[in-house]
């Protein structure tokens, strides 16, 4: 034992960090007029990036959501997260590599492991929301193929994406009962329509509602099992938490260190603002909360590499809480830490405020991790 134990990042975590923050470094800043990110996607893909919690077969790195959440946290530190790291490689590419078919790995996962390809992810309905239970998207069999019909709401990426990964629902031949099934649905497919959201949000990555209209499917669409659909999507919403906590954690960081940087040098009295503790303080509390997010993260990305779904749910939840919760007070605090430029575009911190809030509402929000951890963790019951 070196005597750091298990708190030390490895040589080879601390390696990836180093080069993902060197390359996204100086790459156009998260700010009022985000630059497109299909440049910055491409070349993260080239070197690897973006597959790196994917099968080496497939042309991945053979890692895993640890060692992408460094990725994203990294980019998002350097003030370049590229939200649909979440959804193409870490639910998309999670979900097939756990359980697609031989063919369906074959095909998809090479392109998303380098990056040449995007799928997003939809479940949200407007009808549903926080309640994945009232899901109503529907797939129904005509010969050998599927019928799928539904809304969805907010779902990223849609414009960018080859495909999406829609949940949807099937009756169970036995008992009739809808259970939950995941479908590839490429985006040119008849009867399946787009359209964007406006949304508040200095991010490059927009938001759609899709209306699903009797969408043709052949049956190699079908991800997986039909009867482990439910076992399926669990197993990619457990990194879609995780890496939402490092885009949080990332974003956090980088406000952060615009407050600090600032605060050291801007002088109005005889000493820099920094120096007065009610300036100083806040900053300290925030560096606090962030590191205690990120090891909370780190522990619920090992634990999900580890193969422990159901500790690294209950670990994944609170680190996209903690994290959220982080990302939030940095940028209100970064903000106001630069006083009248806090609000300027030239310091683009204040075109954050919004961005910032996303961790605290997807993809689930402050409040459902919060009854998950009074029900599940400590046994309260249940006012829904
Ligand atoms: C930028 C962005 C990107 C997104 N990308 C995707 C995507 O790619 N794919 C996708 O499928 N979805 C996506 N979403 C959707 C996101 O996952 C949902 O917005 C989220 O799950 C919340 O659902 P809702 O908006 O319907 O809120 P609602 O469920 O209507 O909740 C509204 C409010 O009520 C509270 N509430 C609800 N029920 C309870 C309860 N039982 N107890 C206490 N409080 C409760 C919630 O906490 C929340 O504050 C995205 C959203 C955003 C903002």
């Amino acid at each position: 034992m070196s005597g750091r134990g298990a708190f030390a990042e490895s040589a080879e975590h601390r390696a990836l960090r180093e080069a993902v923050a060197a390359f996204a470094r100086g790459r156009g800043d998260t700010g009022p007029d985000p630059r497109s990110p299909k440049e910055l996607w491409a070349e993260a893909g080239r070197l690897g990036y973006l597959g790196v919690n994917l099968p080496e077969e497939y042309g991945g790195g053979g890692c895993g959501i640890t060692e992408l959440s460094l990725v994203m946290e990294e980019l998002g530190a350097a003030g370049n997260p590229l939200l649909m790291l979440v959804v193409s490689p870490a639910i998309c590419g999670t979900v097939i590599s756990r359980f697609g078919t031989p063919e369906q790995k074959r095909r998809l996962l090479p392109g998303l492991a380098d990056g040449s390809s995007r799928m997003a992810f939809g479940i949200t309905e407007p009808d549903a929301g926080s309640n994945s239970h009232r899901l109503t998207t529907t797939a129904r069999r005509d010969g050998a193929d599927w019928l799928l019909t539904g809304r969805k709401v907010f779902v990223s990426g849609v414009d960018e994406a080859d495909a999406t990964l829609v949940v949807g629902r099937t009756a169970d031949a036995r008992t009739g009962r809808l259970k939950p099934c995941l479908f590839v649905v490429p985006r040119d497919t008849p009867g399946f329509a787009h359209r964007e959201i406006p949304m508040e949000l200095s991010a490059p990555e927009r938001q759609f509602e899709l209306v699903l209209d009797d969408v043709r499917l052949p049956a190699d669409a079908l991800v997986g099992e039909e009867d482990a659909g439910l076992q399926q999507l669990f197993a990619g919403l457990n990194p879609e938490r995780i890496m939402i906590a490092a885009f949080a954690a990332g974003l956090g960081r980088y406000a952060l260190d615009k407050a600090v940087d600032y605060a050291r040098t801007r002088q109005v009295w005889s000493s820099p603002i920094g120096a007065h503790q009610a300036v100083a303080h806040p900053l300290a509390r925030i560096h606090v909360e962030l590191e205690l997010a990120r090891l909370m993260t780190r522990k619920a990305a090992e634990l999900y590499d580890a193969g422990d779904d159901m500790a690294a749910g209950e670990a994944a939840n609170m680190a996209k809480y903690a994290a959220a919760e982080a990302c939030a007070h940095a940028v209100d605090q970064a903000i106001h830490t630069l006083g009248g430029n806090g609000l300027t575009t030239e310091y683009g911190l204040a075109s954050l405020l919004t961005l910032s809030r996303v961790a605290r509402i997807a993809p689930v929000s402050r409040e459902m991790i919060l009854n998950f951890v009074s029900h599940y963790t400590l046994g309260l019951p249940k006012s829904y």
